[in-house]
């Protein structure tokens, strides 16, 4: 599949829209990395920590009584049973081992919710690299306790005053970070956004959870789905679940944005953004009359993003995919749906993709879906308690 072109571009979407100053970083880890991909000793070594840190593969579980509730056969992709309980380690996992054959001595990451941080800052662990973690203010205050965990985990977390004092500014920071120490930093991005090869690497690395349910759900089923669900905050679980799909027409793909509280303030930039540019790629953003990007709002702090990863805003274009938005109160409707149907307690960015399944039900009864539960709720509990006792 030739996505991306040469240039870094999906259809009209992606490229690298960076300072000069970046160009031979950026070419440098795209030639590194197109070296790598092809051989099989990475690969190898790649399979390796997936496997045996991480705890791959994951199961490929048929939710029985949410079927019978809604009138589908569901399937549910475990990504929460993962090490740190998201599929985020895969992908980190991936990028720490290049940093490693690059000869890189340290790691920065940008994150919000804080769950990104955490898995750089494990990674790095492993791998014996130094990790530096950009985090907005705001967000620090919110996700106390990932902070604690990166710490922990030997991690310096840099507070980011500027802008919103959330994901984006962390972004910004990260950038300037890389231009000033690309001779021993790697830069870790956390979803299949920024300029390219990062949409393409990150999908490559989350492409594990596509190929893994593509291969589970034949042997079970006998057929591929009908449908594939999975939430959109940058846009990796989702592509990674896709992508190994994409020449699959028959196998429908619908991904879930968060909605937020209404059409002003949410995160669901397909749904209710315009083409712009946002670190490094053209792609759909949220933003103001003006042009300048809008303040988001999710009750899931992974979703909230102003962007999204350029191969979705493709995808959407080409109509390969379909793109949905619900709101915090369908999400926590999800979440506990989920937690009383089958005993299993979905992360908040997940429920958004459980929640849909309802409105799913009412127009493809018996139809075979799989969705991506991209994360444990464990780390929401307290957000969910608040929003209950309201
Ligand atoms: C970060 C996160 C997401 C959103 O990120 P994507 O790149 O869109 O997958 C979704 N679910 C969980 C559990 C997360 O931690």
């Amino acid at each position: 599949m030739p996505i991306p072109d040469k240039k870094g571009y999906y259809g009209s979407f992606g490229g690298k829209f960076m300072p000069e100053t970046l160009f031979s970083c950026l070419s440098e880890l795209e030639v590194f990395y197109g070296k790598v991909k092809k051989e099989n000793s990475f690969k190898k070594e790649f399979q390796f920590y997936l496997k045996n840190y991480a705890g791959r593969p994951t199961l490929l579980y048929f939710a029985k009584n949410l079927s019978k509730h809604l009138g589908m056969k569901i399937y549910l992709k475990r990504e929460d049973l993962l090490h740190t309980g998201a599929h985020k380690i895969n992908n980190s996992l991936g990028q720490a081992l290049l940093a490693h054959h690059m000869g890189k001595s340290r790691i920065i990451a940008e994150t919000g919710a804080g769950q990104h941080g955490v898995s750089a800052a494990t990674v790095a662990r492993l791998f014996n690299l130094k990790c530096d973690v950009y985090m907005g203010e705001e967000d620090i205050r919110r996700q106390r306790m990932n902070v604690f965990r990166m710490k922990i985990l030997g991690a310096r977390v840099i507070p980011v005053k500027s802008g919103s004092k959330t994901l984006k500014d962390a972004c910004n920071e990260a950038i300037r970070d890389w231009v000033t120490n690309v001779r021993d930093t790697y830069y870790l991005i956390g979803s299949t956004f920024g300029p390219h090869p990062y949409p393409m690497i990150v999908r490559d690395f989350q492409s594990v959870i596509g190929k893994e349910a593509r291969q589970q759900i034949l042997k079970e089923q006998n057929r591929l789905p009908d449908y594939l669900l999975a939430c959109v905050g940058g846009g990796s679980n989702s592509m990674g679940l896709f992508y190994p799909f994409f020449k699959d027409l028959k196998v429908k793909f619908i991904g879930v944005e968060a909605g937020g509280l209404n059409k002003d303030l949410n995160s669901a930039s397909i749904s209710y953004g315009d083409v712009g540019v946002l670190h490094g790629a053209k792609t759909y953003v949220l933003q103001d009359k003006f042009g300048q990007v809008k303040g988001t709002h999710s009750i899931a702090a992974g979703l909230d993003y102003p962007g999204v990863g350029p191969e979705h805003s493709f995808y959407n274009d080409l109509k390969r995919a379909a793109y949905v938005a619900v709101k915090d109160n369908e999400a926590l409707e999800g979440f506990k749906m989920l937690s009383e149907l089958e005993g299993i307690i979905p992360a908040l960015e997940s429920a958004h993709a459980i929640s849909y399944l309802k409105k799913l039900a009412k127009k493809a009864k018996g139809a075979l879906v799989i969705v991506c539960l991209s994360g444990r709720g464990d780390k929401d509990l307290e957000i969910v308690q608040e929003s209950l006792d309201k």
